[in-house]
């Protein structure tokens, strides 16, 4: 008897944010991550993002 095969989920379609440049889910109607930020806050928002980006890249390349 063979075991029993469990089918993985399909992939969630996403969809990029025109705002922020994230994606989110096509299921969501709208932005999870900038959505509830004003312009002042997604601008720090997207700084700090990037910031922790460039930061893990300086990790990798130590
Ligand atoms: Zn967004």
């Amino acid at each position: 008897m063979p075991p029993t095969v469990i089918p993985p989920p399909p992939p969630k379609a996403l969809k990029t944010c025109q705002r922020c440049g994230l994606q989110s889910s096509v299921d969501e109607k709208d932005c999870t991550h900038c959505t509830d930020l004003s312009d002042r806050e997604l601008h720090t928002y997207l700084r700090k993002h990037i910031d922790e980006q460039q930061a893990r890249t300086n990790l990798a390349g130590c």
